[in-house]
């Protein structure tokens, strides 16, 4: 049963080249049922009923790890802060991992529990998902376990980001017809101002959901992104439906989008046609635009929104 504890290698543009953890390798065991799941549908979990040893786990570990890899992720077919013993299994990877980042990923609600709370706050990175800030919405995508109010995890996500010295991820999967609307991102983009992180990744559906749900596309998520303050670390994380735009930029026009929103050169091939991004070039050649590494990403930013963006 517990074969698949690690997994990867994986060479993953947002977090570099990760060596994955798997907490629940015999069954999914979760406290949400998300509608986007790419694993199947299952009834929600307050904790786990299956678990592994940590002796198990790091022996599995320090077979695999090497000096290649960039992060160790901790993650789970569920939730891996149902793990119960999360925080003794951090100490003991902190003690081979050298100089190998730690890394969560979470669905967020189990911040509300103390333990979990300040287990989280010893890894190097941690990416915490907030697909919605509505009750309602957020029971319809999410579809958490019955004790979890969102408004507990959203208080817990601000007060975390305060805290917390590593990297920090916010992670928003749109959902068409659900959280994609004006009034959910404009709600979405009052928490995010309070909330202190490294990074938000927008994503939508990439793989085939647990539920008959279709996600947005790149336009749309171009289009989410810009309905964002401009001050927030927004990136496009998803790009797998991308059509080119070929639209054609001035320089002016070049340098406040990017002002308005920093892209990944990524952004750039899919939006702008081939005079537009001659004329990125000429304007990165003349330290117009420069690079800015946010997290593992490169993005392009205008000279002087350096000056006046936070960058942790
Ligand atoms: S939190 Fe993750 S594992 Fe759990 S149901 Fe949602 S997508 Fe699936």
């Amino acid at each position: 049963m517990e074969n698949n504890i690690i997994f990867g290698p994986i060479n993953s543009r947002r977090f570099g080249m990760s060596l994955g953890i798997d907490l629940s390798p015999s069954s999914k065991q979760c406290n949400f049922d998300c509608l986007y799941c790419e694993l199947a549908p299952m009834a929600t979990v307050s904790q786990q009923s299956q678990t592994i040893e940590v002796k198990k786990i790091i022996n599995e570990l320090k077979t695999h790890l090497n000096d290649k890899i960039d992060v160790i992720t901790l993650t789970a077919n569920g939730e891996p802060t149902l793990y119960p013993h999360l925080n003794e299994l951090i100490d003991a990877i902190d003690k081979i991992k050298n100089k190998t980042d730690t890394l969560i990923l979470t669905n967020s609600a189990n911040l509300v529990d103390e333990n979990v709370f300040n287990t989280l706050l010893k890894l190097d990175q941690v990416k915490l998902s907030l697909d919605a800030v509505s009750n309602d919405v957020f029971k319809k995508i999410d579809r958490p376990h019955s004790n979890i109010d969102i408004n507990d995890v959203i208080k817990q996500v601000i007060e975390f980001s305060n805290i917390y010295n590593g990297k920090l991820f916010i992670e928003i999967l749109f959902v068409h017809g659900l959280n994609d609307t004006k009034e959910e991102i404009e709600k979405l983009n009052n928490v995010l101002k309070r909330v202190d992180s490294t990074r938000v990744d927008l994503g939508t559906i990439d793989r085939p959901p647990a539920y008959p749900v279709v996600g947005i596309s790149y336009k749309e998520l171009y289009e989410a992104s810009l309905m964002f303050d401009n001050s927030l670390p927004i990136h496009i994380a998803s790009r797998v439906h991308a059509e080119p735009n070929n639209a054609h930029y001035s320089d002016d026009e070049i340098i406040n989008t990017l002002d308005k929103r920093p892209l990944t050169m990524d952004d750039i091939n899919l939006l702008f046609n081939d005079e537009s991004k001659k004329r990125l070039e000429m304007l990165l050649n003349a330290s117009k635009v420069i690079k800015k590494l946010v997290g593992n990403l490169e993005f392009l930013v205008p000279h002087n929104n350096l000056k006046r963006k936070r960058i942790k």
